[in-house]
């Protein structure tokens, strides 16, 4: 649920909001084509595909980062008590505000909330209840950097059909309206130790942040780690299907041969890992269990 990476005198901290076996790789992604699966068979263990399910296992991951003063969180999550349209997101109550205290990140010490891009299952932590129906930011000592290109993307798409995804409404309007948001541009270093890259194609926006060449942050580049061996294959939320897949392919080049530990948003098992190259042929070497701090 909890665990723990140092990168030199920065310690990231990943913490669950939820995991399971919960996608139909039909549904995720739109060319799938059922060869993977004997194609990956050695490596599609139960941390990864529940072959008598039928379901990719996809986790929604909050990464934190200690660093010097800075207590900074990677995307927000799912939050609770939120309406959304799937079942494994509608109205969750988990513990993460005492996972979060207990990580060292209470809402009251996060000094940064930096979000990679908008999809509703990566700000749902920016707000919490007001207590008169509406929804206050979460993180009152925190800016909160995003990319300017999704806030037009997703208000657009809000201010059109504000039932099928409520959450510009109430995880991101508020703390704009607040005064609390910063955008971020390609190159930025935020946060003092963030170097932000832009990755655009999952959303228009997409921005992964590097920590040096020995971390990164790399968002939904992947939504599992297929796709790091079938990196052809998007997801069917990814907003420009091209640009998604020339992201994809820059980042595999850069990740492989900087060896960096990579981030991701969504993978089960050890939820982080290095990328392997053979050729052009990319593979996932997921990161030693045992080598996570206990927490
Ligand atoms: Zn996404």
């Amino acid at each position: 649920m909890i665990h723990v990476h140092q990168i030199g005198d920065i310690r990231i901290t990943g913490l669950t909001e939820y995991i399971g076996p919960t996608h139909d790789p039909k549904v995720l992604y739109p060319d799938w084509d059922p060869a993977f699966l004997d194609r990956h068979d050695s490596w599609l263990n139960n941390d990864f595909w529940f072959k008598n399910l039928g379901r990719l296992v996809i986790g929604i991951q909050i990464w934190i980062v200690h660093a010097g003063d800075r207590v900074i969180l990677i995307d927000t999550g799912v939050g609770n008590h939120k309406p959304r349209g799937p079942e494994r997101m509608h109205m969750l109550n988990t513990l993460v505000p005492q996972w979060l205290a207990a990580a060292g990140a209470s809402f009251d010490q996060v000094t940064d909330v930096v979000m990679t891009h908008l999809h509703s299952d990566h700000v749902g932590w920016n707000t919490v209840p007001d207590g008169q129906g509406g929804w206050q930011p979460a993180f009152p000592n925190a800016r909160y950097v995003m990319p300017e290109t999704d806030i037009a993307h997703f208000r657009a798409l809000f201010e059109a059909a504000p039932q099928d995804d409520p959450s510009f409404g109430d995880s991101i309007a508020p703390i704009l309206e607040a005064g609390l948001v910063d955008f971020v541009e390609d190159g930025d270093l935020i946060a003092g130790h963030l170097r932000a890259q832009s990755a655009p194609g999952h959303t228009p926006g997409q921005t992964i942040y590097w920590i040096d060449d020995r971390a990164v942050f790399c968002a939904d580049l992947f939504h599992h780690p297929l796709q790091i061996s079938e990196p052809h294959l998007n997801t069917a939320y990814c907003v420009l299907p091209d640009e998604a897949r020339a992201s994809r392919r820059a980042f595999l080049e850069r990740a492989a041969q900087t060896g960096a530990l990579i981030f991701p948003c969504h993978f089960g098992g050890s939820h982080c890992g290095t990328i392997g190259r053979d050729g052009e042929q990319y593979s996932y070497l997921p990161a030693d269990p045992a080598a996570a701090q206990r927490f």
